[in-house]
Formats: structure tokens, sequence, C-alpha cells
């Protein structure tokens, strides 16, 4: 619909493309119009968000289960995020084993440190 939008003789609504008459910077026909796009757009967004975190979870997942497929394991967090993990990314707050709170991705808890200079990350399948 946006390909109408730069043309002043065939001036259409954003929403529903019938042309428009009156005023020369009306967008839509009337508040309906305007309520219905701006509800698309939200929606749209919404669900984009919802998708776009969606994405990062499961490849999260897949990456945490790759590395591990069962018990406790400890792995250079260079291979992780090489694998496409994002730690900014997880599902809940959970006790972990030692009585600390970790970060999980589903069932896998997830919790990074330092080891001889190098940034290692513990995985544990619950
Ligand atoms: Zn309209």
């Amino acid at each position: 619909m946006r390909e109408f939008e730069g043309s002043d003789r065939f001036k259409r609504c954003l929403y529903c493309s019938k042309e428009l008459s009156g005023r020369k910077d009306k967008k839509y026909c009337d508040q309906h119009c305007r309520a219905a796009s701006n509800n698309q757009v939200k929606k749209n967004s919404e669900n984009s968000i919802y998708q776009t975190i969606l994405r990062y979870l499961k490849m999260n997942r897949k990456v945490l289960s790759k590395f591990n497929k069962g018990g406790v394991t400890t792995i250079e967090a260079e291979l992780l995020i090489n694998e496409g993990f994002d730690p900014n990314v997880f599902t809940h707050f959970g006790e972990s084993q030692d009585g600390e709170w970790s970060r999980f991705c589903f069932e896998f808890e997830f919790s990074n440190f330092i080891e001889f200079g190098r940034e290692k990350f513990r995985i544990v399948k619950h």
C-alpha cells in the first residue's frame, strides 16, 4: 500500500487503499482505518519481539543440548558463543545444586566463571 503515498493525484488510504478525497495531508479514510492501521502496526511489532526472543531461546537450547547430553559439562565460553549462544537470553532464574541463583534456558542451567584466565560455562541438565 505504500506505493500510493508519493502520488498527489491518487492519494490512497494507508490502510484500505481506497482513494482519498479532501485534505491533501490525509492518510486514512476515517478514524476507523486510522485505528485499524495503528493496531496492525502494534500487533506486528509485538509479534516480532515475541518471535525474536523465541528464536534466541530455541538457539540457546539447541547449543546447550549439543554440549550437554546429560549431567554436568564445563565448556569454553568462546565455543558456545561461536555456535550462536547468547547468555543474555534465558527463560528464568532457578536455584542450582549449591544453593546459588542461576540462569536457566528451559531444562538447562548455565553459569559462567573464569578458570586460568579463560571464561567458561558450566551447563547442568535438569
Ligand atoms: Zn481506509
